[in-house]
């Protein structure tokens, strides 16, 4: 699905992602951990086009969206996002944040769009929240709304970015159970976490992140349980 070769990205002097490698395949999940400041969001950024790679090309689907002629809002209608903070329009109703993408993006018809809609809040166990406004709802059902929405259009690829670090930590459970849920149901994903536990549960694959390189990949038993560079073993240590 996804494929980073060779991905450089500097911001002035500082070199943030410094060839990096990745291969995402179809239904993987990839949680990407490593030190603040390691580069896991700028990655993420490069593969939504928010970011411009200064060298390196990434493929989704064999197209090289990297190509200086790619449309980004196409590319961007295929991935789904979901970031820390700010996901939804506060100004709309659930419902209507779940079915935006879809009624603009790939023009589907109002109602079809809110038949849709809803179905998703019903899995996610909203649906009695369609109506509200985003702030009437706690900020872990807002986060399973903006996973909700992320995925409404059936994207090839989710992108997740520390999509817990703001929440309370009795509302974390329930945004991870959805994501497993999602896995379970055959999402492709990547996602950034500082949840150890979390990527060692949900993850196919952990990909540790030093200074913009892979330092080290590899199952999460492997990474968690078995790492195979000082580095990895010196970053885990001081989580403990
Ligand atoms: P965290 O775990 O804290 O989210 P991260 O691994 O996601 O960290 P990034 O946000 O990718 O790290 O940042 C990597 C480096 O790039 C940091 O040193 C950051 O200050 C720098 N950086 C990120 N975005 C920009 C930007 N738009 N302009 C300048 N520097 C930036
Ligand atoms: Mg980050």
């Amino acid at each position: 699905v996804l494929e980073l070769q060779s991905v450089h990205k500097r911001f002035g002097e500082q070199a943030v992602l410094r060839g990096i490698d990745l291969v995402v395949a179809p239904h993987e999940v990839v949680v990407l951990i490593g030190a603040s400041g390691s580069g896991k969001s700028t990655l993420l950024k490069t593969v939504n086009l928010l970011e411009q790679v200064d060298d390196g090309r990434i493929l989704l689907s064999g197209e090289d969206i990297t190509d200086p002629r790619t449309n980004a809002d196409a590319v961007r209608a295929r991935i789904g996002v979901v970031f820390q903070h700010y996901n939804l329009f506060p100004h709309m109703s659930v419902l209507d944040n779940v079915t935006l993408a879809a009624r603009q993006v790939a023009r589907t018809p109002r109602a079809e769009a809110e038949a849709t809609g809803l179905a998703l809040l019903t899995r996610i166990g909203l649906a009695e929240k369609a109506g509200e406004y985003p702030d009437r709802l706690s900020g872990g059902q807002q986060q399973r709304v903006a996973i909700a929405r992320a995925i409404a259009t059936d994207p090839e690829l989710l992108l997740l970015d520390e999509i817990t670090s703001a929440l309370d930590p009795q509302l974390v459970g329930e945004v991870l159970d959805l994501v497993r849920e999602l896995k379970a149901a055959g999402s492709t994903i990547v996602m950034a976490t500082h949840e150890m536990s979390f990527a060692r549960r949900v993850a196919d694959r952990v990909v540790y992140m030093k200074d913009g390189v892979v330092v080290e990949a590899g199952a999460p038993e492997q990474i968690f349980g078995d790492p195979q560079r000082a580095e990895t073993r010196e970053f885990l240590s001081r989580l403990q």
